[in-house]
């Protein structure tokens, strides 16, 4: 039976891009609704052809992650976009998606946008931050979609990947979907009418093709709580405090307050900087509480 990838989803129909490039215009069999399992965009499926346009979905193959909103399975990585200025950083902002997308087992790759508007101080206090990430494991690219800057640098990561874009709204993302494939012409102004909020359940979701991968058509992550998150999970969200745990003696350390945990050392000692130890502090609190407090 011939497999594909479902770019599309509309109107009941699920589009398959067929190993042989094809696009396969396909229903669901009864079997899913047995099942309770709805196809998502990103599934990977076995389908059965009528003629060479249309067919019909046998299989839904194991997912490795599934997003609800936007509805979409398979995601490799996520580009965290956040601009450098207008929306100003917040790194408050980003360590939060960030835990989202690590609990996710979601590749993360940090897009710092418009560094052309940031002056010579703002620039340098990204780069610092940019630094702080790195050391942490992260990819961090600094980028303008106004000049260009870093555009070549991030290309090459969405090759045979399944990406999603995410951020808050006028950081940049669909300027740089502009950049990337100038043909789309998203409309940057409308991006909150186009991919915004509120829309989301009844609209379709697309993956477009760009440089031989692809990318979801709807910012991911447009919910930000941390609902299915508990506090023992946090650590393993945070790699720089995993990474300094792993040597701490006390099992089923969170790290708050014991005087010798090694988490705690390297945060009163620099090495840690301490914005991500008062994040991760501030989210096990909240994820204690269950309510926002960032
Ligand atoms: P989105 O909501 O994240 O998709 O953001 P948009 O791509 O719609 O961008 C919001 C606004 O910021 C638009 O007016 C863009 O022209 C502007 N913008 C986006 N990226 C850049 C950039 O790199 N440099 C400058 N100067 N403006 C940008
Ligand atoms: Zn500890």
């Amino acid at each position: 039976m011939p497999e594909g990838k479902i770019i599309k989803a509309l109107s009941g129909f699920y589009y398959v891009l067929s190993d042989e490039e094809e696009i396969i215009q396909c229903r669901g069999r009864g079997v899913f609704r047995k099942n309770k399992i709805t196809p998502l965009v990103g599934d990977e499926v076995v389908y059965q052809a009528e003629n060479d346009k249309e067919g019909y979905i046998l299989e839904v193959k194991e997912r490795k992650n599934e997003l609800i909103r936007p509805p979409i399975a398979n995601v490799d990585q996520a580009f965290l976009v956040f601009s450098s200025v207008e929306p100003a950083f917040s790194t408050a902002l980003l360590d939060r998606f960030l835990v989202l997308v690590e609990f996710n087992s979601i590749k993360p790759i940090i897009c710092i946008t418009k560094m052309d508007l940031a002056d010579e101080a703002q620039q340098e206090t990204i780069r610092g931050y940019a630094d702080d990430y790195r050391k942490a494991g992260y990819e961090v690219l600094l980028t303008s979609s106004e000049t260009e800057e870093g555009i070549n640098e991030l290309a090459p990561f969405i090759r045979g990947e399944i990406s999603v874009f995410a951020g808050q709204s006028g950081v940049g993302k669909s300027s740089l979907l502009n950049v990337l494939r100038p043909d789309l012409e998203l409309k940057t102004d409308d991006i909150s009418t186009h991919l915004g909020r509120g829309k989301h359940t009844t609209r379709h979701v697309e993956l477009i093709e760009i440089n031989d991968g692809y990318v979801a058509d709807t910012p991911g992550f447009s919910s930000l709580e941390f609902t299915h998150i508990e506090m023992e999970d946090l650590n393993g969200c945070f790699p720089d405090i995993q990474e300094k745990s792993e040597e701490c003696k006390f099992r089923g350390c969170l790290h708050l307050k014991e005087p010798k945990c090694t988490v705690k050392e390297a945060y009163d000692s620099g090495e840690i900087p301490a914005y991500r130890y008062e994040h991760y502090i501030a989210f096990l609190q909240e994820i204690k509480e269950r309510k926002p407090r960032y």
